[in-house]
């Protein structure tokens, strides 16, 4: 993924900033960084206001501790406990925006159709 990386400290920045969250260093450095994790906490929406969801609920999130230090919202794909290490890759939506999903540790990349699909 990449993502901006403090050039101090070595902190992730996210939400992305340009100055860093912990040590208030003013560089940062646009990095790919291989982003792993541990599923913090996670989520089943059975509703939504989204119409792109509505045929695909319920629809898996979650929190997820990062290596880097930030917790990030992402998209679940895959099979997921609590507590289980993740890997995390950015995804684009289908309204073009790019997002976070987490998968399971070596799996491959992921792309959005996978999520709409799973377990169909
Ligand atoms: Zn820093």
């Amino acid at each position: 993924m990449k993502l901006p990386i403090c050039n101090a400290c070595g902190e992730i920045q996210y939400p992305v900033r340009e100055i860093c969250g912990a040590c208030l260093a003013d560089e940062v450095t646009v990095q790919e960084v291989e982003v792993t994790g541990v599923l913090l906490s996670q989520v089943d929406l059975h509703h939504s206001m989204e119409p792109g969801f509505l045929a695909n609920l319920p629809w898996s999130i979650g929190n997820v501790q990062v290596n880097g230090g930030a917790v990030m919202t992402a998209h679940l794909y895959g099979q997921l406990a609590t507590g289980s290490a993740v890997d995390l890759q950015w995804i684009t939506d289908p309204k073009g925006r790019d997002v976070i999903v987490a998968k399971p540790v070596g799996e491959g990349t992921v792309v959005w159709e996978n999520l709409e699909n799973k377990g169909k």
